[in-house]
């Protein structure tokens, strides 16, 4: 199978996992991953947290940013070629729509030159692939706009323009920048404008996997950066390279990979395969490959284990750790509790200390709370029942906690905990320390 059909299997992957993602959700209602600006709660895996517990998310952009550096450092930019929108979106407008359905480009392998406009035909066309990409970017910001916004929310407000202005607005914004990146910034944007690519070449090292032309079979067609040889009959010895150019014309980015590795090159291997085309009808193997400069220039073996990849490793594993033990803290709702102005009450037989607590149910489910506390001897005034609190809701419950007179000796504060539980799952323990606060001893 050439890399040509990989990638296009890789794209379905991609696309279909990118659609679904926001409508997996579980029994409680967290999705797989979703940043809610409607709830404020960011969704990891099933976990649900609140805009006080974004501790997580240093580690999680940790993980993103090393990941794709080592990534990146091992493979070089597969996540370009392979997995990023731009270039799948760049695939359906101009292979799929421009090229194979609407016939305006004359074929996927001839990148470079632009369709005849002064047709009449050719300007229908033209238009027509507007029109038609238009709907998908349409589709596309929604489904964008699913990763922050929940999926029922948003179908169920999406047309209500009087309350929902800046949904639309957003909405319509994506639908603006993906139009302008792919229909009009073309692969403009992942060559000039994309970080991404600026990063490149701290990242690469000769042991790193690439689109690289074998010059030692092939020859060197370019001299202190100057293209030297334009036909095969230029060579002098016997170097491979036909100069065919298919190689040119069909990248995307429009580079020579010839010249050697460029930060252009977005990693298709459309060249590869262009190569393996005109060399198999010889019988030869391809000039272009996947492959390492150390291997195929230096005829040295490609090192995956290297000291840049086991480092990758080691801060890649810390940081799956750190994210681990982080999400196991994780509480199950939450809880703030603070004390009345006044100290304590005095009543017939007991003293009496008064809270307020604060109970922020995060789930999806209606669920039902009560507390206990950590010293037998102070026991729960009020409320008397366990309570109930609608999904994603907050109550404020006055408390008071009270201590028998005859067990009172001669502390003035008694440091206590508060357990508060959902009571049918007594393991859903959240713990918060407070005081309860004496008269002085007689
Ligand atoms: S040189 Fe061009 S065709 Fe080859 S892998 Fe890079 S971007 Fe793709
Ligand atoms: S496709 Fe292969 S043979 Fe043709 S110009 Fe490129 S490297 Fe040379």
């Amino acid at each position: 199978m050439n890399f040509a059909n990989k990638r296009h299997i890789m794209f379905i992957i991609v696309g279909i996992i990118t659609i679904i993602l926001p409508f997996i959700t579980t029994n409680d209602g967290a999705h797989m991953i979703l940043l809610s600006f409607v709830t404020r709660e960011f969704h990891f895996l099933g976990l649900v947290f609140t805009v006080q517990e974004l501790h997580l998310m240093p580690f999680l952009i940790m993980f993103l940013f090393i990941g794709l550096f080592a990534l990146t450092s091992l493979f070089g930019r597969v996540w370009c070629g392979w997995v990023c929108p731009q270039t799948i979106l760049r695939y359906i407008f101009r292979d799929l729509i421009q090229t194979k359905l609407l016939s305006l480009r004359k074929n996927v392998n001839n990148k470079q030159k632009e369709p005849d406009y002064s047709k009449i035909s050719n300007q229908i066309k033209y238009i027509l692939s507007y029109v038609i990409f238009f709907a998908i970017a349409c589709g596309v910001a929604v489904n964008f706009m699913l990763y922050f916004i929940p999926y029922d929310y948003f179908f169920a407000h999406i047309l209500d323009y009087e309350n929902h202005k800046t949904l639309i607005f957003f909405t319509a914004l994506f639908i603006f920048i993906i139009m302008l990146l792919v229909v009009f910034l073309k692969e403009k944007f992942c060559i000039y404008a994309c970080p991404y690519a600026k990063v490149q070449s701290v990242l690469y090292d000769k042991h790193t996997f690439t689109a690289v032309y074998d010059t030692i079979r092939g020859g060197d067609v370019y001299k202190d950066n100057k293209q030297v040889i334009f036909s095969k009959k230029e060579w002098t010895g016997k170097e491979e390279c036909v100069a065919c150019n298919k190689c040119v014309r069909v990248c995307p980015t429009g580079i020579d990979i010839r010249k050697g590795l460029q930060v252009e090159c977005i990693e298709c291997l459309e060249c590869v395969d262009a190569c393996d085309s005109v060399m198999g009808s010889m019988n030869k193997e391809s000039l272009i490959s996947w492959n390492s400069d150390s291997q195929i220039n230096l005829k040295k073996k490609t090192n995956i284990i290297r000291a840049k990849s086991i480092a990758y490793f080691m801060v890649i594993t810390a940081i799956i750790g750190l994210l681990t033990i982080n999400s196991q803290n994780k509480e199950n709702f939450q809880l703030n509790i603070n004390r009345t102005s006044q100290l304590y009450s005095i009543k017939e037989t007991s003293i009496q200390n008064a809270y307020i607590f604060l109970f922020h149910n995060t789930s999806n489910k209606t669920k039902e709370y009560y507390f206990k506390t950590s010293n037998p001897d102070i026991k729960i005034n009020r409320p008397r029942k366990p309570f109930k609190i609608k999904a994603k809701s907050k109550l404020k419950e006055i408390v008071a906690l009270e201590m028998d007179n005859t067990l009172i000796k001669n502390e003035k504060t008694l440091k206590i905990n508060i357990i508060a539980y959902e009571t049918n799952n007594k393991e859903s323990e959240v713990i918060r320390k407070t005081i309860f606060i004496l008269p002085e001893a007689k």
